[in-house]
């Protein structure tokens, strides 16, 4: 049997929070739907939103080496930050119940909604009912200062604590999207053909820089993965990846990339940050609609947008195999739900 070089990478303090791969499916209601607006490409969808644990996503993967590397040191408490509705936050109260240390999320309102379906459900439900502790921030308070203090008080209170950064985007945390590439590779074998193209959001560029750091470690392609800015401007983006990546591949003793391998657009992130594109809402609809699977308008609404796009104006050519990773998200569609009126 063909196998795939493999990561050296067992060394490094982990948890599981994973039960194994996560499916890979064709979207075939979608590709009928479509019809001749496809190109002749095919469209795969990796459900990394229906990883077994606390409402699923990607930032499961960084924790499990977030959350091992913090164990490793022996700390009691975690601190997270984020934006009200973060899902970062919400995996990371639970991640710490999982392992039974403290948890304190530092959320700040980056999102100019303040409605009481933003302010009080989704994911912010959820981080009171995994029993975190919070800090919500006025606007315009800075989340760092915040954190350092916080930090501070909880050190002299003789806690030994665990910063992690925003959105769990470290070389860490990056680490658990560098598995995820082996995966990828792993499940290519048994479906005897290789993607052309994978398709993700961009955040805080955890995302990207694992995978591109998983794909250079085991030689392969970088540029194979496409990414959608839904934060921060193109330049910003590559820049933040680049250096995530980076840091990810000294952590596994490998040769750094350098920017020119990064594909990253930042022409669908709309208003900004957390602002739903009208392209997004009708993307959400259309997914739920033909396949029955829920995308969030934050991030993979975006980003699936953004491929839709691509597609219709012939950035692929026919016959292509396009992977989506569905990074999650769902619990922010009941923030939401005034844009579904
Ligand atoms: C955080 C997040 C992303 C972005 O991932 P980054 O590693 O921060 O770029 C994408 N989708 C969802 C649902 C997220 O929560």
């Amino acid at each position: 049997m063909k196998t795939i070089a493999r990561l050296d990478i067992d060394h490094l303090p982990r948890i599981s929070l994973l039960e194994g791969p996560t499916p890979i499916q064709r979207l075939c209601r979608l590709e009928t739907r479509l019809g001749k607006a496809l190109a002749g490409v095919r469209i795969y969808i990796k459900r990394d939103d229906q990883i077994m644990f606390a409402g699923g996503g990607n930032k499961v993967r960084k924790l499990e080496y977030l959350m091992g590397a913090a164990l490793a040191d022996g700390c009691d408490t975690i601190i997270a930050t984020g934006g009200l509705q973060s899902n970062h936050a919400r995996l990371t109260a639970a991640a710490a119940a999982r392992v039974g240390i403290d948890c304190e999320l530092v959320l700040g309102r980056v999102v100019p909604r303040d409605d009481t379906d933003y302010e009080q459900n989704g994911n912010i439900l959820l981080d009171k009912i995994f029993g975190a502790k919070l800090h919500i921030l006025q606007r315009g308070q800075n989340a760092s200062d915040f954190v350092y203090e916080r930090a501070g008080k909880l050190a002299e209170a003789g806690k030994k604590v665990a910063v992690i950064p925003m959105g769990g985007s470290s070389a860490v945390g990056a680490l658990g999207y560098a598995r995820c590439a082996e995966e990828i590779l792993a499940a290519e074998i048994g479906l005897e053909f290789q993607f052309d193209k994978i398709l993700i959001p961009n955040g805080s560029s955890g995302t990207h820089a694992g995978l591109a750091a998983g794909f250079s470690a085991l030689g392969r392609s970088v540029d194979r993965v496409r990414s959608y800015s839904v934060l921060g401007e193109e330049e910003a983006a590559i820049t933040t990846t680049l250096l995530l990546a980076n840091g990810a591949l000294d952590l596994l003793g490998c040769d750094r990339i350098h920017s020119n391998s990064l594909d990253i657009s930042g022409e669908h992130r709309g208003a900004g940050y957390g602002i739903p594109t009208d392209d997004s809402m009708g993307v959400i609809g259309l997914l739920a609609k033909s396949e029955g699977i829920l995308l969030d308008p934050v991030y993979s609404a975006k980003a699936f947008a953004g491929m839709l796009h691509d597609i219709r104006k012939g950035a692929f050519s026919p016959g292509s195999n396009l992977l989506f990773v569905h990074t999650g998200g769902t619990p922010g569609l009941y923030a939401y739900r005034s844009e579904f009126n």
